[in-house]
């Protein structure tokens, strides 16, 4: 499923997300920057150990990154060219500025990618695994997100896909994309 906003696409896939040939996949990382569960994981077990020096050199530099914010890196073993790391906040029931720090979380990313001119960048779902954020209200706030930046930046990315892990969470980005 797809949709068009300014020219550039919105992309929904079920699948896994180490599997994309894009220019970079996005990480739903934490804010150590030193590889975790879910996707965090599956990611640093696909890119190997030169993914996770490159993020620990990040961190040794800069410390932490902060919830909301992303930090690149190469791919390392991965068919994407890089992995944009983004600290998606925990759920804490709706009223700590989740819904600002998710949708921070998806342009910062997408100003890095614009920053390199990359045409082609992959999401998870971020924060709904571990993080606990409910998927319907993630679903429009992500999807909210980056069709405002595609519409409203001169430079973006021409084609955004989200890679969807399970049925459930496809479905339910699937009735938000619609309704945008
Ligand atoms: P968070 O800590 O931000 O909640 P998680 O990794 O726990 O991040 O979960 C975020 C989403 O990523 C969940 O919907 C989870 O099912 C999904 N996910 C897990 N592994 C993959 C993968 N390999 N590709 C795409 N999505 C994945």
């Amino acid at each position: 499923m797809e949709k068009t906003f300014s020219g550039r696409v919105i992309e929904l896939v079920l699948g896994d997300i180490t599997h994309q040939r894009v220019d970079a996949i996005v990480n739903a990382a934490n804010s150590t920057l030193l590889g975790g569960g879910g996707v965090d994981g599956a990611i640093h077990r696909a890119g190997g150990p030169a993914v996770l020096e490159e993020c620990r050199a990040i961190r040794a530099e800069r410390g932490e990154c902060p919830t909301g914010e992303a930090v690149l890196t190469g791919g390392g073993g991965l068919p994407a060219r890089y992995v944009i790391h983004a600290v998606g906040p925990v759920w804490r029931g709706g009223d700590q500025a989740e819904a600002e720090l998710l949708a921070s979380c998806y342009r910062n990313s997408l100003r890095i990618a614009a920053e390199l001119a990359l045409q082609t960048v992959a999401f998870p779902s971020i924060s709904t695994g571990i993080y606990g954020y409910p998927v319907s209200l993630a679903a429009s706030t992500a999807l909210g997100a980056v069709a405002s930046f595609l519409t409203t930046e001169t430079v973006a990315p021409t084609r955004v896909s989200f890679v969807l892990f399970d049925p459930v969470t496809f479905a339910t980005y699937a009735g938000a994309l619609d309704a945008l």
